[in-house]
């Protein structure tokens, strides 16, 4: 019969009625009561991914060191007739 510890009476108790779950995130667990007050216990099973990693993943990129390999800022093209002069010229190839 596994154990578990019992929040109610602050100590640990056999898990009575025990019955093997498993959650959403796969890992499996026992829930069951406390034979002393009947509380519900639950008891996780399988310490894999029961501890946190200690620090975050590094995956977000540093920001203000763009990579040399990143692509460089194309240069806007001209747009072809957009002149700064104007076009209302009457004759411009008067001498
Ligand atoms: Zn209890």
């Amino acid at each position: 019969m596994p154990e578990g510890y019992c929040v109610k009476c602050k100590a640990k108790k056999e898990i009575v009625e025990a019955v093997e779950e498993v959650m959403k995130n796969g890992r499996k667990a026992i829930k069951g009561r406390c034979p002393t007050c009947g509380v519900v216990m639950f008891k996780i099973l399988g310490g894999k991914a029961v501890v946190p990693p200690p620090a975050p993943a590094l995956t977000e990129p540093v920001a203000g060191l763009p990579s040399p390999a990143s692509n460089p800022m194309p240069l806007p093209a001209p747009e072809p007739g957009h002149h700064p002069a104007p076009e209302a010229t009457p004759n411009p190839s008067n001498p």
